[in-house]
């Protein structure tokens, strides 16, 4: 699969998630486990995919929340426990 700079980019922020993850607390090692899934999104090439609605989530949300899975409108959804 060829790669483009914009993946790249979120490939180096995943890892510098998994790096920064190394101390033994339950929130870092949570965000470690998302950061390695966000890594396998990245190669499976779904990365910055909504998984409820398959819509693309925003570059903004991304870089301020790189391992999320639903773009902003499904999250809000999904936290107010009105979707899958
Ligand atoms: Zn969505």
């Amino acid at each position: 699969m060829r790669k483009t700079v914009t993946s790249d980019r979120h490939a180096r922020k995943a890892q510098e998630l998994v790096a920064s993850a190394a101390s033994s607390s339950t929130e870092s090692l949570r965000r470690s486990h998302e950061a390695v899934e966000a890594l396998g999104r990245i190669e499976a090439g779904t990365y910055g995919t909504c998984r409820s609605c398959s819509g693309r989530i925003s570059v903004v949300r991304l870089r301020a929340k790189p391992e999320a899975t639903r773009c902003i409108q499904c999250q809000l959804e999904f936290e107010h426990g009105r979707a899958a």
